[in-house]
């Protein structure tokens, strides 16, 4: 451990007192109905740094009936996409005037770096901005070819009520690729943000009111997936529910919206994987391989967990990418200088030390950490950047999850060879190419089964650009003007023009 690069507790401070959380319903901030709350104690620090209301089903059933008759009376849904989309630019405004704020929670509820944390509220008012240019771009279609006498129209609605459903590793990145589309189509809706981090959807919530958001329109309840979650997915008056996290809550969250027939959006796992030709720009592809694997400590659908290297090159690359690795400054997240944080509870540490360790029992080699890591004067928990070589693809490691910060590496002899290591997977989030033939990287493009594939880079997001995965990571759109469309019903109205018809009773 000693040749790591690790970053002991910084000059920063935790704050005085815990952040206080409340559920927003029906523009008011309540404590639940219970009266019930819990803590969120800091996976880097230690310490508790957030107390939240603990909502129950009393407390989604007022939410919902807030969205519900917030959207029935039109309050949000039958305003202009002007009106729309200029509330949707002044909560943007907000977001960036916020920025510090947000960033400091997310980084004590989350333990990622607060230099990323930063670029992620950068990142989410691009997002909120892009999302008011497409309010005002919401239209339909006319066919005006169906006979003299008749006009058909095709109007786009709003679906209606939509519960958003998040997880803790981008926690406020997220939300902002769901509810910003969902305004700008006219929906109201209910959040729930992961137990782990509630804060900065409760920040958000301010900022929606301090923009002038009627009440009803955005409701968050805080608390667990059940009962709060499944309360929010079973109940009738929803018409939505749009997901991001594990494929098995995916799974689940689909079952229970089938006994009401509502639309699901589901954003899942990734067991992404980056092949690397022997022709492609070596020291560029090391770098975005570390990337990859350790940003976000690996807690990130699109971590790069997989790397498939062709064999004449996979011995050097592999010390190449250890070298790199250890040169990654890991440790406390509220120094500016930190690039990979702690890992989210005890638990979760857990989970991918066994991943490690199994893959280590059946045959594969750790080229590097496999283990915790201390770091100085921090509670928290850690864990060493991990490079393990030698993995079958039919090991766990593999194919699974690990959600932490640690590579598997595979080999191939041959382009048809790497494809079929890419496909064969139950996720199809993204996949990755390096190569300086161009001819390799399209053909890579049209075969990966991902719903995103980057060549000579990895991980570049933009608002325009849809996101979501095939296979078992997910289904519908998040980003770009699919982005909207996921919140979008289309209405057919069929017009006759004069008094053409003809009677069906002579
Ligand atoms: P989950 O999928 O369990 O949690 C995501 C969100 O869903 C949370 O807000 C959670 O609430 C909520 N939830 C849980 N159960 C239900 C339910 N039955 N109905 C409705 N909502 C529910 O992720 P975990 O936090 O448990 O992480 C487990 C694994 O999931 C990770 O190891 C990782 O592999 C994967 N994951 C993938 C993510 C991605 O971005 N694709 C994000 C996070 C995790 P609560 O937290 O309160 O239980």
């Amino acid at each position: 451990m000693s040749d790591l690069n690790v970053v002991s507790i910084s000059e920063a401070k935790l704050p005085a007192e815990p952040f206080v959380a409340r559920h927003l319903i029906d523009g008011d901030w309540r404590q639940s109905a219970d009266g019930s709350t819990f803590d969120r104690v800091s996976p880097s620090h230690g310490s508790v740094v957030t107390k939240a209301a603990k909502g129950g089903a009393r407390d989604v059933d007022a939410a919902v009936s807030a969205a519900r008759l917030a959207f029935d009376k039109g309050r949000w849904s039958r305003t202009s996409g002007k009106e729309r989309a200029t509330l949707l630019l002044k909560i943007a405004d907000l977001i960036d005037r916020e920025r510090e704020r947000i960033a400091y929670w997310e980084t004590l509820e989350s333990g990622k770096p607060i230099s990323q944390a930063m670029a992620e509220i950068e990142g989410a008012s691009d997002i909120w901005r892009f999302a008011a240019s497409l309010a005002r771009t919401m239209h339909g279609e006319s066919y005006n070819s169906l006979g003299s006498d008749m006009l058909g129209l095709v109007l786009k609605e709003p679906v209606g009520v939509v519960s958003i459903i998040t997880p803790w590793n981008f926690p406020f990145l997220i939300v902002s690729q769901k509810l910003p589309f969902a305004l700008a189509a006219g929906c109201t809706v209910v959040i729930k943000p992961s137990e782990m981090t509630p804060a900065t959807t409760v920040i958000l919530g301010e900022l929606c009111i301090e923009a002038g958001i009627p009440a009803g329109v955005v409701n968050i309840v805080l608390g667990y997936g059940d009962p709060v979650g499944t309360a929010m997915t079973a109940d009738k008056r929803v018409d939505m529910v749009t997901f991001t996290g594990s494929t098995g809550v995916g799974k689940a969250i689909v079952k229970a919206a089938a006994g009401t027939l509502k639309k699901v959006s589901l954003e899942l796992g990734g067991k992404n994987p980056q092949v690397i030709f022997p022709d492609a720009d070596l020291e560029s592809a090391v770098d975005a391989v570390v990337f990859g694997v350790y940003f976000n400590a690996g807690e990130c659908c699109n971590s790069g967990s997989r790397i498939i290297v062709h064999e004449d090159i996979a011995e050097a690359f592999l010390k190449a990418t250890v070298d790199l690795s250890r040169k990654v400054p890991f440790g406390d997240p509220l120094d500016p200088s930190t690039k990979v944080g702690a890992i989210i509870t005890p638990d979760h540490q857990s989970k991918i030390d066994k991943y490690v360790r199994d893959a280590a029992d059946a045959g594969a080699t750790v080229h590097l950490g496999g283990e915790a890591l201390t770091v100085p004067g921090l509670a928290g928990q850690f864990y060493q950047p991990t490079i393990v070589a030698d993995v079958k693809s039919d090991m766990p490691i593999a194919r699974e999850e690990v959600f932490g910060p640690v590579l598997s590496v595979l080999t191939f002899k041959t382009l048809d060879e790497a494809i079929e290591l890419v496909n064969d997977a139950d996720y199809g989030l993204s996949a990755g190419v390096w190569s300086e033939n161009v001819h390799t990287c399209l053909e890579f493009a049209r075969r990966a089964h991902a719903g995103t594939v980057w060549t000579n880079t990895w991980m570049d997001g933009f608002a325009e650009m849809p996101f979501g995965g095939v296979k078992e990571s997910g289904q519908g759109r998040e980003l770009g003007k699919y982005g909207l469309d996921e919140f979008l019903e289309a209405k057919t109205v069929t017009m006759r023009i004069g008094k053409t018809r003809a009677p069906w009773v002579a």
